[in-house]
């Protein structure tokens, strides 16, 4: 199977876009990730999937800790500085969330602690259970088709 048309075809799915970050020897590092997802409501797990080649992997095998920033619609620009899509460095201060660093403004910022992980494929899944969660009412950043987009809420047809 093409590669191309495998990504194109997982690009169909619709997510919101989140920032990944973590801390190692007091160094912050963040990543731009959308495979994220709620596990378990009893104990409170989240996944998240980090590709082979990310320096994100090694870090988070080294802090065992990760914070999940879920991105407002007007934090583009930060989704493409952590997704290496800036030519130039930017410099982003981050606030603290359970002890991790986190991106003020982000819609919600989910702190954890590995508990698990699996290596599939060129990923590894990390399970996190969460420690503290932060929530901000904005709209959120949506990623769908390789482009980012806004929400548009749906008009419900009249049966009239
Ligand atoms: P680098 O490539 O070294 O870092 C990424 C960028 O972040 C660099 O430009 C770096 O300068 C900047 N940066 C890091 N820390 C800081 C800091 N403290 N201050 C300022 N800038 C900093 N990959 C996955 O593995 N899983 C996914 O789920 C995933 N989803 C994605 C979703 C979207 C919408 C996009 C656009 C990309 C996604 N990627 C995903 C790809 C991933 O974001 C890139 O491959 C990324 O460059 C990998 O980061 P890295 O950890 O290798 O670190």
């Amino acid at each position: 199977m093409d590669d191309r048309k495998f990504r194109s075809v997982m690009g169909m799915f619709a997510t919101g876009v989140t920032v990944l970050t973590t801390e190692v020897n007091g160094e912050v590092h963040g990543m731009t990730a959308n495979a994220f997802m709620s596990v378990s409501l009893d104990p409170k797990l989240v996944v998240i999937s980090i590709g082979e080649r990310a320096q994100m992997l090694d870090k988070i095998n080294r802090s065992r800790k990760f914070a999940v920033n879920i991105l407002a619609a007007n934090q583009q620009e930060l989704s493409m500085i952590f997704a290496g899509q800036m030519k130039e460095k930017h410099e982003v201060n981050f606030v603290r969330l359970d002890g991790l660093p986190v991106i003020n403004g982000a819609i919600a910022q989910v702190a954890c602690e590995v508990v698990n992980e699996h290596i599939e494929g060129d990923h590894t899944l990390f399970i996190g259970k969460v420690t503290d969660i932060k929530l901000e009412e904005d709209e959120p950043l949506i990623f769908f088709n390789g482009k980012y987009c806004s929400l548009q809420p749906v008009e419900m047809g009249s049966n009239k």
